[in-house]
């Protein structure tokens, strides 16, 4: 069955509804290891942890990495052992640290944290191997570190690493992750580059790493003066930093990890238009769940409401650009209009798109929303006015609707 006609059918049975295409998201998960042979890969749950799109990229061999306790047990749940899922997330409590230890690998965030880990794991009786998160000293665009809320500073860590009193925990890994939603290749592959000169001081100070983890960065472009990331050439990069280091550590595993690159291109938001009105000659058109059911289009209108910027910088998940969301119909041959897109709440602050160039819809209509398979229906406030909130249905490749 053809993408509309699906679409179609399943608002028949629901007002609003987020559709995830499995077929899609394999062909994202076939790229990346494709153009990166020799790497691991994690998923960032965070970024759309519906059950169905676990297991069909844990299928394809990829770990997780987890932002909290509740990610941990998700990935247990969906059928990976703890030796494939990375826990990393400032501010663990104590209850995160005592349920996790035992069923995933714990990525240290600060040195109170280390100790934290260690307490637990002698209260245990065990040791446990533990990566730790490394602030470094660049970022993707200097060879300077910065501030950060995230990871150890590479100095303190260092500096830890030669005086430490932990003996219920081992170090293992590092992992360091700095920026979402890079389109530059040459940008990321020098990144890599510093990862691994960085993973070689760790090397020495470890006595030996199991695995480094580069994190995530890779971006996919939402507007459409966004281009494409090129991926064979940042693998083709990627490919040969990691010979270099593989011929000094050769059973070192090396990681990458993806969120928005898996799944964001898979996943629609579809809702109804449930009135129309004209209020002095501006033409309304009133949706079902929107900033309530798929937040981030709204937000984009706010910042780009408040924003002295044509182009203000993104601040993910948030906020990517003013552009980031395409609005689609299925009425493609009616004649179009300009209208604003408005949703059923009452706060004048529901608005998806001002004034955009539209095939002309009645109530009953549908508005399909891009680019909603990564922090859409996750992000999204559906608690709020006690709405009914949108399903979330997973187009399975075998073609059935779940
Ligand atoms: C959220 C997150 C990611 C995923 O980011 P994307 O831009 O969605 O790929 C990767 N690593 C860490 C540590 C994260 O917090």
């Amino acid at each position: 069955m053809e993408r509309k006609d699906i679409i179609a059918q399943q608002a028949q049975l629901h007002d609003s509804f987020y559709l995830y295409d499995g077929c899609g998201i394999l062909e994202r998960t076939e790229c990346l290891k494709s153009n990166f042979p020799g790497i691991e890969f994690l998923y960032s749950i965070k970024c759309n942890p519906h059950p169905q799109v676990l297991r069909t990229i844990f299928s394809q061999g990829f770990g997780a990495d987890a932002a909290s306790l509740g990610e941990v047990l998700l990935a247990g749940e969906a059928g990976l052992s703890k030796n494939q899922i990375y826990y990393s997330a400032p501010g663990k409590t104590e209850k995160d640290i005592e349920t996790a230890i035992t069923r995933a690998v714990l990525i240290a965030d600060s040195l109170s944290e280390i100790r934290r880990i260690q307490n637990a794991a002698e209260r245990l009786g065990i040791v446990a191997e533990i990566g730790i998160r490394i602030n470094p000293d660049f970022t993707f665009y200097a060879d300077c570190g910065m501030p950060s809320k995230f990871g150890i500073d590479q100095d303190q860590a260092l500096d830890f690493l030669q005086n430490q009193t932990c003996p219920n925990v081992r170090i293992t890994g590092i992992h360091v992750h700095l920026k979402s939603q890079e389109l530059q290749a040459d940008v990321l592959a020098g990144y890599y580059r510093k990862m691994f000169r960085l993973a070689e001081i760790f090397q020495r100070a470890c006595g030996g790493l199991e695995y480094v983890n580069l994190g995530s960065g890779i971006g996919i472009p939402y507007s459409g003066k966004d281009s494409e990331l090129d991926m064979p050439l940042l693998g083709a990069a990627l490919e040969k930093e990691l010979a270099g280091f593989r011929s000094m550590h050769p059973s070192t595993r090396v990681m990458i990890e993806v969120g928005r690159y898996a799944v964001c291109k898979s996943g629609v938001y579809v809702t109804k238009v449930i009135d129309r009105k004209v209020s002095r000659g501006k033409s309304y058109l009133i949706l079902k769940n929107t900033l309530n059911g798929f937040l981030r289009p709204s937000l984009a209108q706010l910042v780009m409401h408040y924003s002295q910027e044509t182009s203000p910088a993104g601040t993910e998940p948030l906020f990517t650009s003013g552009d980031a969301f395409g609005f689609l119909t299925l009425k493609e041959d009616a004649p179009t209009e300009y209208v604003t897109l408005v949703g059923n709440l009452c706060t004048a602050a529901d608005v998806v798109a001002d004034d955009i160039l539209m095939p002309r819809m009645e109530p009953g209509d549908v508005v399909i929303m891009t680019n909603a398979g990564s922090y859409a229906a996750v992000l999204s406030p559906m608690q709020f006015s006690a709405q009914e909130k949108p399903a979330e249905l997973f187009l399975h490749p075998d073609g059935r609707v779940v």
